[in-house]
């Protein structure tokens, strides 16, 4: 059988379980092939399937993400490793890149609460060269992840990744100050009707956050100004929901909000100031 008609195949049986199906045939064809997808795609007429493909399209069957299978998920232009340890970067997360990079300066101190793969703050720090970070996270799983990721976009050397929980007394200590802290806090609802690709896959840790989803900014915003320099700025993802709810918590801190939108124009991120 051609790589062309598998790919035919395999599309219209994940077509039950994915709603991009034929995507999902293409990147698990190329990781099969080992090859890039454009270069599967150009001798898909010719091209052998390789004895595994079926085994990760019934993987993908059983909703494994993507990503997962892969080990990799793009981000902001650039590659990530992704375990089940962290959560699988997302498209809007990219909002939250947009809005801090306008806004901070070359040289700024950047931190990142909860940095699961690291994928805000080493895109960050690959933007901006002479800029620095410090990336926290309580687990050490997400940890490992967010290191190999450093090593990997060549920023090891202006990152440090550390072991805090913002649920425990005395988690700033000894972080100093920043001009800038981004965060994608866990904000999901605990009752939510997840997708199976993400309840039964990605991290409960990274993604609960009480019954209304707000629990981590009201622990997080009110310690904001202690770890912010002067002019500093802090970046929020939120649920596309619950941009009022966040705004509010954040000016009965004495923040100013600005909100910045994700690409199907819905709030995904507050700037406070
Ligand atoms: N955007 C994720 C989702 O909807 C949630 C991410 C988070 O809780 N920070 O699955």
């Amino acid at each position: 059988m051609t790589v062309a008609v598998a790919l035919r195949d395999a599309a219209k049986l994940l077509a039950e379980t994915s709603g991009t199906a034929r995507l999902d045939a293409e990147l698990l064809m190329a990781e099969a092939l080992d090859m890039s997808r454009s270069d599967m795609l150009l001798r898909a007429g010719d091209l052998e399937v390789p004895p595994h493909f079926e085994r990760l399209v019934e993987r993908r069957q059983r909703h494994e993400p993507i990503a997962h299978i892969l080990g990799h998920q793009e981000f902001y232009g650039r590659e990530f490793l992704v375990t089940p340890d962290v959560l699988i970067p997302r498209g809007d997360s990219e909002t939250i890149v947009d809005a801090a990079l306008s806004h901070c300066p070359d040289d700024a101190r950047i931190l990142d609460l909860g940095t699961g793969s690291g994928a805000l703050l080493l895109t960050l720090l690959a933007e901006k060269p002479n800029a620095s970070g410090t990336g926290i996270d309580a687990s050490l799983g997400a940890m490992a992840v967010a290191a190999s990721n450093a090593a990997r976009l060549g920023v090891s050397d202006r990152v440090h990744i550390l072991h805090r929980n913002w649920s425990e007394a005395g988690w700033r200590d000894g972080l100093g100050q920043f001009d800038l802290i981004v965060a994608n806090p866990p904000y999901v609802e605990e009752d939510a009707d997840l997708e199976p690709d993400v309840r039964d896959y990605e991290p409960a840790r990274a993604l609960f956050a009480g019954k209304d989803g707000l629990d981590d900014y009201r622990i997080i915003i009110p310690q904001l100004r202690a770890l912010l320099a002067k002019t500093g700025i802090a970046v929020l993802e939120v649920g596309h929901t619950q941009a009022a709810a966040v705004t509010e918590i954040a000016s009965k801190e004495g923040f100013s909000v600005e909100l910045h939108h994700d690409l199907a124009h819905r709030p995904r991120a507050l700037l406070l100031r």
